[in-house]
């Protein structure tokens, strides 16, 4: 891979103190930056890393806070045939009861706080919004001509 160089290493080093993200700062600020992620291969690139880094981290906390909810629905079920499995394992039915639901708890509470933080720190929820908003036109684009006109109306 041939190694690409920024264009500007002082704009480019302002860019990475920010992880790329431009999107806190005043519009007329932010063309100077614009203008260098267009001509900046490395720049551009390494933005698009860390914004993908930053979805997949919203992604999987909130996928972790959906396990551990999914976790605490099974235990919820998984208690009329306890007997079964616990006196294989000669395990205190209560008391593993309890600390698999605590440990539910806590797992749900951590992701929650995780996400928050992910959510909060990084530009995940605009570059999501983002997506959303690109695939809600491309759809919309895709409409029958017939629905198009309604929608216009
Ligand atoms: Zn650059």
């Amino acid at each position: 891979m041939p190694k690409i160089r920024c264009t500007d290493r002082v704009v480019g080093a302002i860019l990475a103190s920010w992880r790329y993200d431009i999107s806190g700062i005043s519009p007329e600020m932010r063309r100077d930056y614009e203008n260098h992620f267009a001509e900046c291969a490395q720049c551009s690139s390494r933005q698009r890393f860390h914004r993908s880094l930053d979805a997949t981290l919203a992604v999987l906390t909130s996928l972790s806070a959906l396990f551990f909810l999914f976790a605490l629905a099974v235990l919820k079920h998984i208690k009329p045939m306890e007997h079964m499995a616990f006196n294989v394992f000669g395990l205190d039915v209560e008391d593993t009861f309890h600390m698999l639901i605590s440990a539910g708890i806590a797992g749900l509470i951590f992701s929650l706080i995780a996400l928050a933080l992910v959510l909060m720190a990084t530009p995940a929820p605009k570059y999501l919004g983002g997506i959303a908003a690109e695939r809600a036109k491309l759809i919309e684009e895709r409409l029958p001509a017939a629905i198009k006109s309604l929608r216009s109306r």
